[in-house]
């Protein structure tokens, strides 16, 4: 059944094509299909229009239509938001993924980067130079909305959240106006953005401070789902270094080539390496790996950095149905281990990981109230997702997950992370941003108070 969306009236239109560079696509156009589309296939929304953006003056153009007309305005970055916040029914969707150049100052360390890249944009770039930044584990996610809502990585130990590694952003507010966000000029947005998500603006360009990472001890490593391998590697969290990147993963075999065939679609649990350590202590940090329980396969080598963040890419292509929660913990007791292993055990695909990322490290270097992202007591940040091929199949295990997820909630710190949350979890923005709540809200007021910039994990004003 083909569902009409009826088109914006061209005379309304006029003035916005011609300030626009980049195309703009409506119902009806052979594009529009695809200019509609984002990665979680739980959202088939149909926007009145596309406008796929290529420079700060099509982004300032169209956030003025959209307030001006009082139409709804969805910006996407990557797409990847799993509550679909990139797309929105009979609005405007200002599609930044033209936005999409990197340039790198390799002497003063930093990247200048495009409001529409995705990680595999920047860690190409940054790469050739011996540098890198914390960035997303799976290449295709945008740096917008990964960025802007705090952004967790292999390096994030090592080298801060990738918000804390945000030197100035440019942004286009709710009114048009273009403003240069850094520690001096404007500290308050860039504040705000350092974790306030997409409530303050679009973020044309980011500038990141970047860390001399080239060539990393990295890969996955599969171990029986049994409690003591989680407790072991609780051990190896608060033992190591920030120079140690290890994702705990829970959930069904992949299959991979270097995990016997019966092992796959079978429950078990394994370490996403990402050592950023010399070299010489490769042998060491393999043999805790060893440690911590039967290894069932594995592939760990040297390997340029930006591989690491392509593991999952071929388990997680777009057009999967997605739906998330996410908590955060100060610690892993044996009772949250215990549910864990638990509800891993039923995950209901080999998509399916939950996966605990360490925050400790640098990120503990960054106070509460320095960023809008204030969980900087928190050690391990989870996402729990049931990940399947159609709707139906991901509705079905909603229950899955809602359920692992108030098994987790007695050993959770409070909140979780806003970009492992789903569309049903904006009651829990506050408990998210906690401290940091009303200074957003605050600010809210002050640069969008008529909350054009909704499509989010809402601060209302
Ligand atoms: P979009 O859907 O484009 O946007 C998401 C939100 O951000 C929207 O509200 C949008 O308006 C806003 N936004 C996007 N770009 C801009 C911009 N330039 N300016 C202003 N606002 C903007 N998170 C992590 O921290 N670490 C991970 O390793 C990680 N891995 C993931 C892997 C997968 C497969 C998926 C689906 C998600 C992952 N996430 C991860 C969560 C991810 O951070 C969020 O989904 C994030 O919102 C994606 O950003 P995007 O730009 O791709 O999404």
């Amino acid at each position: 059944m083909t569902i009409s969306t009826p088109a914006l009236d061209a005379r309304l239109l006029e003035p916005l094509r011609r300030a626009v560079r980049g195309d703009i696509v409506e119902p009806g156009d052979p594009r529009y299909d695809e200019a509609r589309k984002v990665y979680n296939a739980m959202h088939d929304k149909r926007p009145a229009i596309v406008v796929r953006a290529v420079d700060a003056g099509d982004a300032i153009a169209t956030v003025d239509f959209a307030r001006e007309r009082g139409l709804p305005l969805a910006v996407r970055g990557g797409g990847h938001s799993v509550p679909g916040y990139g797309t929105c029914d009979d609005g405007v969707v200002l599609d930044l993924a033209r936005l999409r150049g990197v340039r790198v100052d390799p002497d003063g360390r930093t990247a200048r980067v495009g409001g529409g890249c995705t990680w595999a944009d920047v860690d190409h770039a940054t790469h050739a130079f011996g540098l890198a930044t914390t960035g997303g584990i799976v290449s295709t996610t945008g740096v917008g909305g990964l960025t802007t809502g705090g952004g967790m990585g292999h390096l994030a130990r090592r080298c801060g959240l990738a918000c804390d590694n945000l030197a100035s952003v440019d942004l286009v507010t709710a009114d048009g106006s273009f403003v240069v966000c850094t520690e001096e000029l404007h500290p308050d947005l860039l504040w705000a953005v350092r974790g306030g998500g997409g409530n303050f603006g679009v973020v044309t360009s980011f500038a990141f401070r970047l860390h001399p990472v080239a060539d990393v001890l990295g890969g996955p490593t599969f171990y029986p789902l049994d409690g003591e391998v989680m407790r072991r590697y609780r051990e190896l969290i608060a033992e190591s270094d920030g120079r140690l990147g290890a994702l705990f993963v829970l959930g069904l075999g992949p299959p991979v080539p270097f995990l016997p065939e019966r092992r796959h679609g079978r429950p078990l649990c394994g370490v996403v390496l990402c050592w950023s350590g010399p070299e010489e202590e490769d042998d060491r940090v393999r043999a805790r790996l060893a440690g911590l329980g039967p290894v069932l396969g594995q592939y760990v080598e040297r390997m340029p950095y930006p591989l690491v963040n392509t593991f999952f890419d071929e388990l997680l292509p777009a057009g999967l149905c997605h739906y998330w929660k996410g908590t955060f913990s100060r610690d892993l007791p044996d009772g949250a281990i215990d549910a864990y292993v638990e509800y891993a055990a039923a995950t209901p695909s080999v998509e399916s990981a939950t996966v605990i990322f360490p925050v400790d490290g640098a990120c503990h270097r960054v106070g509460p109230r320095d960023t809008a992202f204030s969980y900087r007591d928190a050690r391990f940040s989870t996402a729990l997702s049931p990940t399947l091929a159609t709707r139906e199949g991901c509705e079905a295990h909603k229950d899955w997950v809602r359920a692992f997820h108030r098994a987790l909630e007695p050993y959770s710190a409070g909140g979780g992370y806003v970009n492992f949350m789903d569309g049903d979890d904006q009651d829990r923005v506050r408990a998210n941003y906690r401290g940091n709540h009303a200074r957003l809200v605050e600010l809210k007021r002050r640069y969008d108070p008529g909350n054009l910039f909704r499509l989010n994990h809402n601060i209302a004003p």
